[in-house]
């Protein structure tokens, strides 16, 4: 075993590999999401022997198509959800102070007072911002951190969201909460911290069969297939849970977001909140993103029938978003200002609500007829709950010995305090302290890649050697974002081609 080396990459996987085939681990992990690498985590750094298996690529599905936010609850508050929502105050609080702090910065969240807004209306917002910030207190977040919801003027409205209506502005209403550099960096952080407490992590291992002694694995690069028998087995699949667990019904739904320029925003420097017309709960919002772009979302669509790799927008979610973000802004946005789209699947357990969007986002851990044990629903904030749950559950169902959970007070790779006095902005906010070791690892690859994406080549060798990418879309797909705009991605296919080859 490869233990107290965070370094993902080819090397490591052909001796992970060749290591386990045939042989016994104490639990095998199904899916390189948010929440199977919360799990290795989970189990690595309980003291469990721990293998996990990813069919693609870290963070190939749902968990890479996010709003990428921490939330802290706030909208399951508007659902009757106080659980769900007290759960996420404290999840928040954990990943903004201890675990992740270099990948998450302190959003505000902007609800203009405009005329579609009326008093009443601002005031029901108002009232849900306090519940939200009483879950903030409870989980013990500082107001220095997260400051507290306030009425703020309409010069300040103006200020955050430059492009903002100015006919009938009375002013707005301020919320904070978090907001992730990026998704996919999360997962891959947390996948290289479980490497480092000496979990396997095995992307391109697609799992064709598992029961409660263990998984058949398919390596996709090989074609071969063999046997890891395990202790206990956890199907942190998503969406494609279902597909391995006899006893999981699914109801996924689609969320889309555009990616729009900043300067269609007049740069945005806070989530620009929008009221769905005939809604009191429901929002559309407008974010500030990495590589000069904003996003906006969100739907929430039915999306029945075979689950594809890659969600596709429908032209009517582009419409509704283009629409409804447009009633808040001076110049409303068209489809000429669009960059791209991306649309996710969220895996909501199917408990026979009207509409998806009443599905509780409260995550289960159960274990089925055939003693797998699924993990699913819940959302990105939630992961480290949901892995908690499992091992637990886990542990209890099999006997292992392991110690208790500790992932509370475990931060990951790259949220040390050391700070490289040549490193700021996005490298730092991505790489946080190994932002210093990606410059030293390639000196004199430290410039942009191309004019306009803030990603240099250092980065990219970074991810090759140490973040376990291994193809063009790990690298502009996951590792950076680059690729959630076509032409962006055919700018940077070379330099991406270029850092493989190096290796
Ligand atoms: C549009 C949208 C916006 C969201 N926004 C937020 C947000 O802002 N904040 C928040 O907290 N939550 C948010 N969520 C929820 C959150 O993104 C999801 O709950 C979370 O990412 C699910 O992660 P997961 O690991 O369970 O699933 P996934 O990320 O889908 O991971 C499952 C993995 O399993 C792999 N896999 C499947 N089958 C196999 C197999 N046979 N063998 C091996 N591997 C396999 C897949 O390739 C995949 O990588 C959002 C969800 C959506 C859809």
């Amino acid at each position: 075993m490869t233990a107290r080396s965070s370094s993902l990459n080819a090397d490591r996987r052909s001796l992970d590999l060749h290591e386990i085939a045939g042989g016994a681990v104490d639990l095998v992990v199904i899916g390189g999401g948010v929440t199977g690498t919360g799990v290795a985590l989970d189990a690595a750094t309980r003291g469990l022997s721990v293998v996990l298996l990813e069919a693609h690529d870290l963070a190939f599905g749902t968990s890479r198509w996010s709003s990428k936010l921490v939330h802290g609850g706030l909208r399951y508050l508007g659902t009757g959800d106080v659980d769900v929502a007290y759960e996420s105050a404290i999840e928040r609080h954990h990943l903004m102070t201890t675990i992740a702090p270099h990948l998450i910065r302190p959003l505000p969240n902007v609800f203009p007072e405009l005329p579609s807004m009326d008093r009443k209306h601002a005031a029901l917002v108002r009232a849900g911002h306090w519940g939200g910030d009483a879950l903030r207190r409870a989980a013990r977040t500082p107001g220095t951190l997260l400051p507290r919801p306030d009425r703020i003027d309409a010069a300040t409205v103006e200020r955050y969201t430059p492009a903002v209506r100015r006919d009938g502005l009375r002013g707005g209403l301020r919320f904070w909460d978090g907001q992730l550099v990026d998704d996919a960096r999360l997962v891959v952080a947390i996948a290289r911290t479980a490497a480092y407490h000496g979990a396997r992590i095995l992307t391109r291992c697609r799992v064709m069969s598992a029961s409660a002694a263990g998984v058949r694995i398919r390596d996709e690069l090989s074609g071969s297939e063999f046997d890891l028998a395990a202790r206990a087995v956890v199907n942190a699949a998503g969406v494609w849970a279902g597909t391995l667990a006899r006893d999981i019904s699914l109801r996924p739904s689609r969320g889309t977001h555009l990616v729009m320029p900043q300067h269609a925003f007049g740069g945005l420097t806070a989530s620009l909140m929008v009221p769905i017309p005939g809604s009191t709960t429901r929002f559309v919002f407008a974010l500030p993103a990495p590589h000069g772009r904003v996003y906006v979302g969100l739907t929430d669509e039915e999306a029945p029938g075979p689950i594809p790799d890659v969600p596709q927008a429908s032209e009517d979610e582009i419409d509704f978003l283009l629409d409804t973000i447009g009633l808040a802004l001076e110049r409303p946005v068209t489809r000429a200002d669009l960059l791209g789209t991306f649309s996710g699947l969220r895996p909501l357990l199917d408990a026979g609500e009207a509409s998806s969007a009443d599905v509780s986002r409260r995550h289960v851990v159960q274990r089925g007829s055939d003693g797998v044990i699924t993990v699913v629903g819940g959302k990105l904030t939630t992961y480290r709950r949901m892995a908690q749950d499992a091992v637990d559950l886990a542990i209890r169902d099999t006997g292992l010995t392991a110690g208790p959970c500790v992932t509370r007070r475990v931060p990951l790779v790259g949220a040390g305090p050391e700070r490289d006095p040549r490193v700021s902005g996005e490298l730092l906010r991505r790489f946080g302290s190994e932002a210093g070791a990606v410059l030293d690892s390639s000196p004199g690859l430290g410039e942009p890649i191309a004019e306009g994406i803030d990603v240099s080549r250092a980065e990219l060798r970074f991810s090759v050697r140490h973040e376990g990418a291994s193809t063009i879309g790990d690298l502009l797909d996951r590792r950076t974002r680059i690729g959630l705009v076509a032409a962006d991605r055919a700018r940077a296919e070379d330099a991406a081609r270029k850092a493989l080859e190096e290796g």
